[in-house]
């Protein structure tokens, strides 16, 4: 998947779980792009700490 912003680099996607929640880290090498996704959507950095405090 090309990146959506720079439209130049391959998105590097990286999966972990979080909180027993799967997340998906995009980022872009190119312009630093970069955002989570979540079963729920996407979604900041804060949303994925939020998770990580709810699953401990
Ligand atoms: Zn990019």
């Amino acid at each position: 998947m090309k990146c959506p912003n720079c439209r130049i680099k391959e998105l590097v996607v990286i999966e972990m779980t979080v909180g027993g929640e799967q997340v998906r880290l995009h980022s872009c090498s190119g312009c630093d792009l970069r955002w989570w996704e979540t079963s729920e959507g996407t979604t900041s950095l804060a949303g994925v700490l939020d998770l990580a405090a709810v699953g401990r």
